[in-house]
């Protein structure tokens, strides 16, 4: 069915954190007009991994009317100002990716030219020196931003969360809102005369259930848009080239973090996901690389805590579906393509598609042009996505396996490729307008990852050598100030009602927040 009648009736294939999310924002948007049934497998179960992700989250939990403190109460969670990145540029070095901004523009002056002038004349400090995130990340500290133009205004997060738990949240919010969920397994698909839409599914116990819209949340099998439909898969780990992961949760220890780490190994790289209540770890590496035995073992002789469980092997390929909607049929989650978790963009691509869906769901009949734009949309998401995450392997200064020797030697995308040559020669940063992340996720990965740059933006030169000088040694000491000032981590989670009952964690000192 395109075009030829409005939609009465979804049927979501899928109840991992794709289809919970599906099923809650639909059923709260959509919820009363149309019928949303929502069919998973136990049996089959989920990928149950998925624990960090970036701050857009937020509006996606208020849309559905989430309170804060609930949501990480129910989901064990923690927040995140960034990422650690240790060992990726070289061995031994560190950076750190935050949230939210570096320090301010001055008039028409990127603060990024500002201090790349500076920095280059040898008298600007490093780049995290001027995030109030990246100097928090590392007291340890969190708050939420608070109103006013100080840097204290300008804190970014994004939540670690139990992604089982956050499943069981969405479920009750699903259901909330009159979503019906089926148990059962999909053993057939019925198809249109045409081929090109779904008619029909059918259980296993020969339930056949129709709809007008199918969601396929079915993860990496693509049950429906893959199976079904047969629209191919772009594969893209000549770029990305990590195809496999083992996952395990440790017991929380030490003070809660308020951020992701990962660590560059020999054949790819561990995160380190801190929790209320364990915490979650996983190396995720390229086969032909490293054996499996060999990368669990890595895990387990790097965990900061007893290990809670044996080591989970996950496989997967990187790349996506070569169109996100066909016909009747749109794929969210791991049925739509698969980044590694590098940096916490899958719930996020979920996310964006849920909320483009909607948005072209207004006569809430499919028209081919919005299939088309959709398709346009999210392709261009997957692909600045994909990008980001190739700069991390291409522009590292490690050669001490063949691992990183071919990911520092292989070819990258057109669009990345000039990226990286006008920061070289400028070290200019730029958002493009479908791109997920900022000119500080640019600027903080490209100088994190050791690219050296030959100049600057001549438009510095607008403010005179010693007021910049003094600008910057301003806001570094303003930011410095603010951030002594936000409490821990551990102390905001306990006392803004955050902690899970029963479950309390001894706060460690500083500041009430
Ligand atoms: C190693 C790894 C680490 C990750 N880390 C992160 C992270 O930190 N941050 C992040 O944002 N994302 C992360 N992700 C991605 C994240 O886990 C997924 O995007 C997210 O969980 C969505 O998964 P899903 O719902 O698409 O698929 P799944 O969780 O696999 O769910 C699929 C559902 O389909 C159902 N199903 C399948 N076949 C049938 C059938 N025949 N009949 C009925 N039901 C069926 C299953 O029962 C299940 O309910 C990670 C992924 C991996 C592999």
């Amino acid at each position: 069915m395109t075009g030829d009648g409005p939609i009465r009736r979804i049927v979501i294939v899928g109840g991992g954190t794709a289809g919970w999310m599906a099923a809650a924002a639909l059923g709260r948007i959509l919820g009363g007009t149309v019928a949303i049934t929502l069919v998973e497998s136990e049996e089959i179960g989920t990928v149950g991994v998925g624990e960090a992700t970036i701050p857009p989250i937020q509006a996606f939990n208020a849309l559905l009317g989430i309170d804060e403190a609930d949501f990480i109460r129910a989901t064990q969670g923690s927040f995140k100002l960034g990422i650690e990145f240790i060992d990726w540029r070289r061995e031994g070095e560190r950076y750190f990716h935050p949230f939210g901004v570096y320090g301010p523009d001055i008039g028409p002056v990127p603060f990024e030219a500002l201090w790349r002038q500076r920095a280059l004349a040898g008298d600007a400090a490093p780049l995290e020196e001027y995030s109030i995130c990246a100097l928090a990340a590392r007291q340890g500290a969190f708050m939420r931003p608070q109103p006013g133009k100080t840097p204290l205004a300008q804190i970014g997060y994004a939540y670690h969360f139990d992604a089982g738990l956050y499943a069981r949240l969405l479920r009750h919010h699903a259901e909330g809102a009159g979503a019906i969920r089926r148990e059962g397994r999909v053993v057939g698909v019925a198809l249109a005369p045409s081929g090109c839409a779904i008619d029909a599914i059918m259980l296993a116990d020969g339930t056949r259930i129709a709809a007008d819209l199918f969601i396929d949340c079915s993860g990496f099998r693509s049950l429906l848009i893959g199976e079904a439909l047969g629209v191919g898969f772009e594969d893209w780990s000549h770029w990305l080239p990590n195809d496999r992961a083992v996952a395990v949760p440790s017991a929380a220890s030490g003070p809660l973090l308020p951020y992701t780490r990962s660590t560059a190994r020999k054949a790819g790289w561990q995160w380190r996901i801190p929790l209320q209540h364990r915490t979650g770890n996983g190396y995720v590496y390229a086969s032909d690389h490293l054996s499996d035995d060999e990368a669990a073992a890595t895990l387990m002789a790097s965990l900061d805590g007893p290990a809670l469980a044996e080591p989970r092997l996950l496989r997967f390929r990187t790349g996506r579906r070569a169109r996100f909607w066909t016909g009747n049929c749109v794929a969210l989650g791991l049925a739509s393509g698969f980044m590694e978790p590098l940096e916490s963009t899958s719930i996020h691509l979920v996310q964006a598609g849920i909320a483009r869906l909607i948005e072209m769901l207004p006569g809430r009949a499919i028209e081919p042009a919005d299939v088309r734009r959709y398709n346009r949309l999210m392709t261009a998401e997957f692909e600045s996505i994909r990008d980001f995450l190739i700069l991390h392997f291409k522009a590292t200064e490690r050669r001490d396996t063949a691992y990183w020797r071919r990911n520092a030697d292989m070819p990258v995308p057109e669009a990345l490729a000039d990226r990286i040559a006008i920061y070289r020669r400028t070290g200019r940063v730029f958002r493009e307008a479908d791109d997920l992340f900022t000119k500080t996720s640019w600027l903080a990965v490209m100088d994190g990852q050791g690219l050296r740059v030959g100049g600057y933006d001549p438009i510095a030169d607008m403010i005179p050598e010693n007021e910049a000088r003094a600008m910057l040694d301003r806001i570094r000491a303003v930011t410095a100030i603010a951030a002594g000032r936000m409490p821990s981590h551990d102390r905001f989670i306990a006392t803004h009602d955050c902690t899970a009952a029963g479950e309390h964690r001894r706060p460690s000192s500083g500041p009430e927040g």
